[in-house]
């Protein structure tokens, strides 16, 4: 099939938007007789005028090929072999055109059968994400209409739908984020085929899908994401405990601490909050509402003891499901976060904090995670600032 190809008269984007270290890689590959193109996500958010997270490279050369090529290039991964040029702490991965599907999941048992650059797409999950860029003659290539639908705002599967969430169920939970990321609408065939195929969901890779979920906390997001989680039934299959608290009236309130964080992480290639912190505000609004019916509600203040024991079972009964398998340095530093909060701002006034706080492991992070309380109330900010004054004067006497 012959693809449609825009150039540079079509389209906005200058190689001054693009990662140098890429087109240091592209130009060599090329001069070496290979074709290689930027592919995937990063040209999408180049052209919807967003800073790409990453800029993956597609082409011809064999993963030895483009070894020989850089000395400071890596092969990684037996099963989908990459390769990961060096330079300083950035990377760039290059991955050879494939041909059949990219996924690692149990039906697929070979993914290392080199390909054509448009086998190379067909394998790819949305027409938005099926773009090849290349920086040297400045073309768009297009095999899949890619560029008009994200003119349309429009997300579209390559191929069938039905085939394409079946083989790999991760693409569904993919859908919603472009959704809640793009706000684009999305073709009916896929819309409708959600709701017979989710259940496939539980098939795929907890640990594919908690990444997944993860880089959506992390992209300033997060808030449409859950909503679509819990629209879409997602919430319910993947995360059981969590999504009680979502069909409840305090759902809301975890839908604002989702969207304080989203305006404290800046978008593009930067995360600002660490993955604690984003799965303490997660978690923060379920403590305060099971601190409220357990305690409050009866008139009685809990002892940081109570405290400590309640985000322990917190914890331990919402991010420990299948889905929800948090890795463990998340969850003993979210449930740092979590009790800290009423030592920073007791709920007893007259209780007077301890200035020690700030030396316990975790302080840090509890107190990022004051501030983002403190865009919900702001009368915390009178006690975010304060911890903050003393813990910078002790930094800075530690420090000279
Ligand atoms: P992000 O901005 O979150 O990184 P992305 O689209 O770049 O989004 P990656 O996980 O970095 O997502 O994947 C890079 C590219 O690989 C995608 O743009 C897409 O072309 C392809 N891809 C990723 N996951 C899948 C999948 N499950 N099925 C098919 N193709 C996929
Ligand atoms: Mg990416």
């Amino acid at each position: 099939m012959q693809p449609k190809i825009y150039t540079s008269a079509d389209h906005h984007i200058r190689n001054n938007l693009v990662d140098k270290n890429a087109l240091t890689v592209l130009r060599v590959l090329h001069e070496a007789g290979h074709i290689a193109y930027l592919v995937g996500g990063g040209v999408r958010d180049l052209l919807l005028r967003k800073e790409p997270k990453d800029f993956d490279i597609s082409t011809s050369a064999r993963p030895e090929e483009v070894k020989k090529l850089f000395r400071s290039c890596i092969l990684i991964g037996r099963r989908f072999r990459l390769a990961h040029v060096r330079f300083g702490r950035e990377v760039v991965e290059v991955a050879t055109f494939r041909a059949g599907d990219p996924t690692e999941g149990e039906l697929i048992v070979q993914d290392n059968v080199w390909g054509t650059p448009e086998e190379d797409v067909m394998r790819r999950d949305f027409t938005i994400n099926g773009l090849f860029y290349d920086p040297l003659d400045h073309k768009i290539i297009d095999y899949v209409g890619g560029f008009e639908d994200l003119q349309k705002h429009l997300l579209r599967v390559i191929g069938t739908p039905e085939v394409r969430f079946k083989q790999d169920p991760v693409r569904m939970i993919r859908m919603l984020k472009f959704r809640a990321r793009f706000g684009f609408h999305v073709e009916e065939q896929a819309h409708e085929v959600l709701q017979t195929c989710k259940k496939e969901i539980k098939n795929s890779s907890p640990a594919r899908v908690l990444e997944e979920v993860f880089r959506m906390l992390e992209s300033g997001a997060s808030e449409p994401f859950f909503r679509l989680l819990q629209e879409t039934d997602f919430l319910s299959l993947l995360f059981p405990g969590i999504a009680n608290y979502f069909a409840q009236e305090m759902s809301e309130s975890i839908y604002a601490h989702l969207k304080a964080a989203d305006s404290m992480n800046t978008k593009g290639r930067y995360r600002t909050l660490e993955r604690s912190v984003l799965a303490a505000a997660l978690l923060f609004p379920i403590y305060e509402h099971e601190i409220k019916l357990r305690y409050l509600a009866q008139e009685k203040i809990p002892h940081l003891g109570d405290l400590m024991d309640l985000a322990h079972t917190l914890v331990h009964d919402l991010f420990f499901d299948a889905f929800s398998h948090f890795p463990r340095k998340i969850r003993l530093d979210a449930h740092s976060i979590l009790h800290m909060q009423y030592r920073l701002s007791p709920l007893d006034q007259k209780r007077r904090p301890r200035t020690k706080l700030i030396h316990q492991k975790g302080f840090r992070r509890a107190l990022v995670f004051l501030k983002l309380r403190a865009l919900l109330h702001p009368k915390l900010f009178k006690n975010y600032e304060h911890w903050k004054r003393i813990y910078q004067k002790e930094h800075a006497e530690t420090s000279t």
